[in-house]
């Protein structure tokens, strides 16, 4: 457990010794919101790779890694809870692509280091990118939204040139979580009065995202959460159990899962 998450649980214990409601079976294991088997598939046909597609696993681990590499720095800059969260569902990305890229046995082009890529443009951007978001707050949401929209595109790219089906998987789930990464960076950003505008997907594209519910299945989950670490309040949510999606926030924690139970966390 990092500090971040024992000041969070003990905040938690805080607001039950404090008499609010709580649910008996919503005890704060962190690990719940971890995306555990999440993004890696189990795949059991590796159909012979073509042309470009080597590349496009190799590129894809890479991008990954700095996502999650930048989200990390993120975390630290804002305190924001939603950086934590969504960096490790990238890391459950860059184990998918690893997944790939050992059942294909290919040469693992990741430094396994936080901050340096192989990949000279993911290198350069990285830098670029961490450089933005550390501006502000809400720059730092920005840079995440941009970062999720560059996902999108490169993998929705990915995905129109092959027909391989243990790439269509992978890619389709990272997809998924992407699209759920844009909606909880947009919506945090909606959260502090700033109106997201995108500049890698069209208008439409982006719309369609931002307007349709979060995407569950396959134990894919997802992580937003809105609020700072640091803050402490009350807060209102449904907490459920199972594979789904779980947004937790300084100010309360929500669960869409499979399970029945419905309660309010104070
Ligand atoms: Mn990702
Ligand atoms: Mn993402």
């Amino acid at each position: 457990m990092n500090t971040k998450n024992m000041l969070f649980g003990m905040m938690l214990m805080a607001s039950a010794s404090l008499g609010f409601t709580s649910c008996n079976n919503s005890p704060i294991v962190e690990d719940e919101y971890f995306e555990k088997s999440a993004a890696i598939p189990t795949i059991t046909d590796f159909p012979e790779l073509v042309s470009g597609e080597e590349a496009g696993i190799l590129l894809m681990r890479e991008e990954e890694k700095m996502a999650h590499d930048v989200y990390m720095v993120l975390g630290q800059t804002t305190d924001l809870v939603i950086f934590d969260n969504i960096a490790s569902s990238e890391t459950n990305h860059y184990n998918a692509i690893g997944y790939l890229i050992s059942n294909y046995k290919l040469a693992d082009p990741s430094t396994g280091v936080e901050g340096t890529f192989t990949n000279p443009d993911l290198a350069a951007l990285y830098e670029k990118l961490v450089a933005a978001g550390k501006v502000s707050l809400t720059e730092a949401l920005k840079t995440g939204a941009l970062i999720e929209e560059t996902d999108i595109a490169d993998l929705e790219k990915l995905l129109a040139t092959t027909t391989n089906s243990a790439l269509l998987q992978v890619y389709g789930n990272l997809l998924r979580g992407s699209r759920n990464h844009l909606r909880a960076f947009v919506s945090t950003l909606g959260t502090y009065n700033v109106r997201y505008t995108p500049t890698v997907l069209s208008t439409e594209a982006f719309t369609q995202i931002v307007t349709t519910p979060i995407e569950t299945g396959n134990g894919n989950g997802n992580m937003n959460g809105n609020g700072n670490k640091n803050s402490y309040g009350k807060g209102k949510g449904n907490s459920g159990k199972g594979n789904g999606n779980s947004n937790r926030g300084g100010n309360g924690q929500n669960g869409n899962g499979s399970g029945t139970e419905t309660c309010i966390n104070g």
